[in-house]
């Protein structure tokens, strides 16, 4: 991607009302018209401070987070992650020296092998109209295959920096031991005030994604390689615009959704 020139930057203030408490941000946004993936790192920044948000408040009520490095027992979960995020992995995969690209490359392709095998793929699209309980099913039936995210190395996750957002909103109170065997009951989450990877889903949005409309992560390689990126190009203000507009459901001006 071409690098944006200092001057092709502008800084805003935003106020969000988040359960009658009002949040002030500064940010800095293209004032060029750019592909999604741009504002990526400024919606993960966004999401690091509603989590920061959700923890804030859970110490309040005296819940800390338990989750620590090393762990990674959450990381054999399908991942839901966004078109514009299925670009950003393949493209960063693609960036990876060698023999990294290969090896992660190739973790992909079996974990995917595996759950095409197994039937999960198909399973998740049928689930996609049942009730919440036979969605927990399926994801539950992913995690008991115990296979770990292909960016997991040694119980940490290898692309900290650039993780997708659901990655980011996952932190539990909860004993670390209990999410080797999640159920509703052993679970504690730690949840921020709102999911932006959830928001994300629907921004810049060019393909109807079949069933769930996420991607697993496991198939965001494949996915992005069989599906041509056609983004629209938009001005940060207006990315910013249309993603606000899509987390909050109210009209914001300047979003051309
Ligand atoms: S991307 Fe990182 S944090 Fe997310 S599931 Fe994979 S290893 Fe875990």
């Amino acid at each position: 991607m071409k690098p944006i020139a200092e001057n092709e930057w502008v800084t805003g203030q935003i106020t969000l009302d988040i359960n009658g408490v009002p949040i002030d941000m500064s940010v800095t946004v293209p004032s060029i018209p750019v592909k999604p993936q741009r504002m990526l790192p400024i919606f993960q920044q966004m999401t690091n401070s509603f989590v920061e948000m959700g923890v804030t408040s859970a110490a309040f009520e005296g819940r800390q987070v338990s989750c620590t490095k090393g762990c990674g027992a959450c990381c054999s979960q399908p991942v839901p992650v966004a078109e514009i995020e299925a670009y950003q992995l393949a493209e960063l995969v693609e960036n990876l020296p060698e023999p990294r690209r290969s090896e992660i490359k190739g973790r992909f392709e079996e974990s995917f092998a595996h759950f095409a095998e197994i039937g999960w793929f198909d399973r998740l699209s049928e689930c996609a109209g049942g009730t919440k309980e036979e969605q927990e099913a399926v994801v539950l039936d992913y995690f008991r295959e115990n296979i770990s995210c292909p960016f997991l190395v040694e119980g940490a996750c290898s692309i900290h920096k650039d993780r997708p957002l659901a990655c980011r909103e996952y932190l539990v109170s909860s004993p670390a031991e209990n999410c080797s065997n999640p159920t509703a009951e052993s679970i504690d989450m730690i949840k921020p005030p709102v999911k932006p990877s959830k928001t994300l889903l629907n921004v810049g949005q060019k393909r109807q994604i079949t069933g769930v409309n996420f991607i697993p992560l496991v198939m965001s390689l494949r996915w992005a390689q069989s599906n041509e990126e056609k983004f629209d190009e938009k001005t940060g203000e207006q990315w910013l615009s249309e993603f606000f507009q899509k987390l909050t459901g109210k009209e914001i001006p300047g979003a051309e959704t």
